[in-house]
């Protein structure tokens, strides 16, 4: 089944459209996250990048280090400067923060990840698996969703 799902920033300036659903929807409890946002974790929506149709203002790309030495790169709106999603190091998937949903209730975790830094008062639901870090995509993800991956994957693959 295919939600139509869109958000934005909140001048709203920038609005998206997503035009499936998401690939897999994560919740980070990592520090950068928490950092980033302020709060305990944060919910992102992994889709293709192609399926974030922007339908306003494109929000601005800003680099920003990780605790790990790596870049991730944060896009925000240019007005309000409010962060509607990331990439990390593959332009083809983007991170869409689903706090920036016009209905973010709609959106459940699909998986807690990095839970070694998860706050002590936040208590996880039995209803989605939970991982101290990573974990293995191929073990969790419906095979719909990589299906999707491997085939945008797939070109940068035979460049190299
Ligand atoms: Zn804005
Ligand atoms: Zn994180």
């Amino acid at each position: 089944m295919s939600v139509q799902r869109e958000g934005g920033c909140t001048c709203g300036a920038v609005r998206y459209r997503l035009t499936s659903d998401p690939l897999f929807t994560h919740c980070c409890h990592c520090l950068n996250c928490q950092r980033q946002t302020g709060s305990a974790f944060v919910i992102n929506l992994l889709i293709e990048a192609d399926r974030v149709q922007l339908l306003a203002a494109d929000p601005q790309p800003i680099e920003v280090p990780r605790d790990d030495g790596s870049k991730q790169t944060i896009f925000r709106c240019p007005t309000c400067q409010v962060a509607v999603f990331s990439e990390y190091g593959r332009p083809e998937v983007r991170f869409v923060r689903a706090g920036t949903l016009d209905q973010p209730s709609k959106v459940a975790p699909d998986v807690h990840i990095y839970t070694r830094s998860k706050l002590p008062w936040v208590t996880l639901p039995d209803s989605a698996p939970a991982f101290e870090e990573y974990y293995d995509t191929k073990a969790l993800w419906p095979a719909a969703s990589l299906e999707r991956l491997e085939a945008i994957m797939a070109p940068a693959s035979s460049d190299a």
